[in-house]
């Protein structure tokens, strides 16, 4: 049991013993277990030479001495870090309360005045140990919650800086490793950052727990490639991305892209099944123009998005104008959100006229964007986007509404014959609910089935080809009509055709385009309508613009046409003022063009009886 140090500093020595002897007879030893141990200073600087040797748990300290007096010394030991925690009693004769302020201000905890009583000394002794020894059991306590909080500190900031799964650091350590760099001046370097092809699917057909071994072993392999200097770290999901400093062009890392590329060469063996793997790549290379990590790790991110667009296995070197196109896209992405709650998009019709009686059979449906700035967007700029996002759902199903609702206006103005085109993407055509949807529309707006005609491009039926005949039987089954939109563009392969129960090929604008380039000599629009001939099925020709290119297509036997000769797409009301005008026209009365409607089509140009809307329809 370490002994209670108590230092006395007197002049008189004698002090010492009354002290000791006082100290000794009530029980010599400090809540009845541990020994008292004095020690004696006999002046100031003797005090404040022992305090290191005999480390006090208390001082009694006498205030009239020679040379430095108590309260002097008093204020020096307080004014010792170390020791300012030491409890002091100023032991004194003077009794005016003045006096006794002084030795307090000085920072005395305790005073006792001299003749010393036994009983008032031990108890104010005890008082102050006990003081004390709460103090340093706070201290104690205080000391170990540092320390547990530092522990946990360093603990979350494992987890922040290291990947728990594969043991790589992760997103933010890489972030922190890179920004030092940069910080540092350091600008040569490389980001090489690989993003796994086909991890999704090891995930939802293996599960998750092959998927995590798998994520393992990838980070085992590439891990063997890392040199000295360099930092890989895993920082998404499936995403890898390695920093090599000193990297200052192309050259310098290609070498080191193909090695972490063969990697995938060998399949991964995980739970006794053999994964073939590959990986996308995208490269930045550090340079002037961006010091800041994240900017950086996003353009590697960036670079990664373009060489997955290219397809499996590939690399692609960031550039800025990428940086441009992913913000663009993201805007893109959410203002077409915003546009479809705002009720933005609208639908347009173009004619599709007989090319033998040059009358109007149908229109299709084609949707616009109606931009509050820039005006009317043509879809070319949102489809893809709304493809990938899936948007092209709800929007599609609310220009198939339009439309239907259109059409049954014009059924009931005097045009029972038109029948209306509308396109479907490839993602509305996999969309599981695609035929409830459409029967609940037809209901809703009292269309009959055969006034409808559905266009599909190739893409959409050769993505899923069993699922694709299957939904396409069930609508044929309720009598809606099947085109086959951009005929020719999609795959050489015309065996689907038998299997696919369609009716109208439509032929891409690029055939008819080329058409007049070739001279006489029209071997694609020629065999594609020599095909639907001998597979019984209609054919439109799309985009005519010339009257050379509609005059060639009836030669060939074309029956229907589409395009900016005879109209172009047109808001409802301006083809309701066109279909009412032909009809009149073709009654023998005779009414002006409305302006508008006149500037946009081309029909002043061409004999009148073409735009006749009372064809039977399309079959
Ligand atoms: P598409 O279905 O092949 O529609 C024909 C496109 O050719 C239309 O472009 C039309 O305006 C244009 N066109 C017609 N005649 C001519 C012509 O003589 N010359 C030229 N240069 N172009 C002509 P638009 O309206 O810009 O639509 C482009 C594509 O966007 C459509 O091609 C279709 O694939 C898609 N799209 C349009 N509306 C919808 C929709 O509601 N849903 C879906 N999924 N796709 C749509
Ligand atoms: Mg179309
Ligand atoms: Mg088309």
């Amino acid at each position: 049991m370490t002994p209670i140090a108590i230092l006395v500093i007197d002049d008189e020595s004698a002090n010492l013993e009354v002290i000791e002897t006082i100290l000794m007879t009530y029980d010599g030893k400090w809540n009845g277990s541990r020994p008292y141990q004095l020690h004696y200073a006999s002046d100031g600087q003797m005090a404040l030479d022992q305090l290191a040797i005999c480390k006090p748990d208390l001082i009694l300290l006498d205030v009239m001495m020679p040379g430095m007096d108590g309260i002097e010394v008093c204020q020096r030991i307080k004014a010792m870090p170390q020791w300012q925690t030491v409890p002091i009693i100023i032991t004194t004769a003077l009794t005016q309360k003045r006096d006794l302020a002084m030795c307090l201000a000085a920072g005395a905890d305790d005073f006792i005045s001299k003749p010393l009583s036994g009983i008032e000394l031990t108890a104010r002794v005890q008082s102050m140990l006990r003081i004390r020894d709460q103090q340093q059991r706070l201290e104690a306590f205080n000391t170990q919650l540092e320390a547990k909080v530092q522990e946990r500190t360093a603990e979350l900031r494992r987890l922040i800086v290291q990947d728990t799964l594969t043991g790589l650091p992760s997103r933010n350590g890489l972030v922190e490793t890179l920004s030092a760099k940069l910080e540092a001046g350091e600008t040569s370097l490389a980001l090489i950052f690989l993003d796994c092809d086909n991890f999704q699917l090891v995930n939802s057909s293996l599960g998750y727990g092959v998927g995590n071994q798998f994520l393992v072993a990838i980070a085992e392999r590439l891990d063997r490639h890392r040199q000295s200097g360099d930092f890989l770290a895993r920082v998404g999901e499936d995403k890898f991305c390695l920093l090599r400093p000193g990297a200052a062009t192309l050259a310098d890392i290609e070498p080191l892209i193909d090695t972490l590329q063969s990697c995938f060469d060998q399949p991964f063996a995980v739970k006794e099944l053999e994964i073939y793997a590959s990986a996308c790549v995208g490269v930045v290379l550090g340079n002037n123009q961006s010091q800041e990590a994240e900017v950086l790790l996003q353009a590697a991110d960036t670079a990664t998005y373009y060489a997955k667009k290219r397809g499996k296995g590939t690399v692609q070197i960031f550039d800025w104008s990428m940086h441009q196109a992913v913000f663009n896209r993201l805007t893109l992405e959410n203002d077409l959100q915003r546009a479809l709650e705002r009720q933005e998009f609208i639908t347009y019709y173009q004619p599709i006229v007989d090319l033998k009686t040059q009358q109007i059979a149908g229109v299709e449906a084609l949707v616009r964007w109606r931009h509050p700035e820039r005006g009317i967007v043509s879809p070319n700029e949102f489809i893809p986007c709304m493809e990938t996002t899936g948007l092209v759902v709800p929007v599609g199903m609310l220009v198939l509404q339009q439309a239907c609702e259109q059409l049954k206006r014009w059924h009931q103005q005097g045009h029972p014959h038109l029948t209306m085109s509308v396109n479907l993407s490839v993602r509305q055509f996999a969309c599981p609910n695609l035929v409830a949807d459409i029967d609940r529309v037809l209901t809703q707006t009292g269309i009959a089935p055969t006034y409808l005609r559905l266009e599909i491009t190739e893409s959409a039926i050769m993505d899923n080809a069993d699922a694709a005949i299957a939904v396409t039987q069930e609508l044929r089954s309720r009598g809606i009509q099947i085109s086959i939109d951009d005929f020719g563009t999609g795959y050489s392969s015309l065996g689907y055709l038998h299997r696919f129960p369609v009716n109208t090929l439509k032929i891409d604008r690029s055939f008819i385009a080329q058409m007049e380039d070739n001279g006489s000599d029209y071997p694609v629009v020629d065999s594609i309508i020599t095909l639907s001939q001998k597979l019984k099925l209609s054919v439109i020709a799309e985009g005519i613009e010339t009257i050379q290119q509609l005059e060639r297509l009836k030669e060939l036997g074309c029956e229907y046409g589409q395009g900016y000769f005879f109209s172009r797409p047109l808001p409802a009301e301006e083809l309701t003022q066109l279909f009412n005008y032909s009809k009149k026209a073709v009654e023998g009365i005779s009414t002006p063009l409305p302006i508008r409607c006149a500037t946009e089509i081309s029909i002043l140009t061409k004999p009148r009886h073409w735009l006749r809307a009372d064809k039977p329809q399309l079959t």
